[in-house]
C-alpha cells in the first residue's frame, strides 16, 4: 500500500481562443517544493519523497547527489546554481 505517483503538472495551459505555441519551444513550468523551474527533463529530488527539494540539470547530476539514500550537498560535487536554482555541471558555466 501506499504507492505514491507523484505528478508535478497540474493543471491544463491550454486556453481555447489563444493559440501562441510556438513549434518545437516548449516552456513547461515546473513548481515544487518552494522551487519553480522551467523544463520537464529537470531532475527534481523532491521533500516529499524525503529528497532535498534540489533540482538538477538532469538525472545524470541528481544520480551523482544521491548516494546510498543520503543527498549530498550539490556544494560538495562541483555543481554551479543557475539563477532559477537548478545545479549544472561547472564545465557547461563558470560563474
Ligand atoms: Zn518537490
Ligand atoms: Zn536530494
Amino acid at each position: 500500500m501506499g504507492m505514491t505517483a507523484v505528478t508535478p503538472a497540474r493543471g491544463s495551459p491550454e486556453l481555447s481562443g489563444s493559440a501562441r505555441t510556438l513549434p518545437g519551444v516548449q516552456l513547461v513550468r515546473m513548481t515544487c517544493c518552494g522551487r519553480e523551474w522551467v523544463g520537464p527533463d529537470r531532475a527534481h529530488c523532491c521533500a516529499r519523497t524525503g529528497g532535498c527539494g534540489q533540482v538538477f540539470d538532469d538525472a545524470v547530476l541528481w544520480d551523482s547527489h544521491r548516494k546510498a539514500g543520503h543527498c549530498l550537498d550539490p556544494r560538495t560535487l562541483d555543481l554551479v546554481q543557475t539563477r532559477n536554482g537548478i545545479w549544472l555541471r561547472t564545465l557547461d558555466q563558470a560563474g
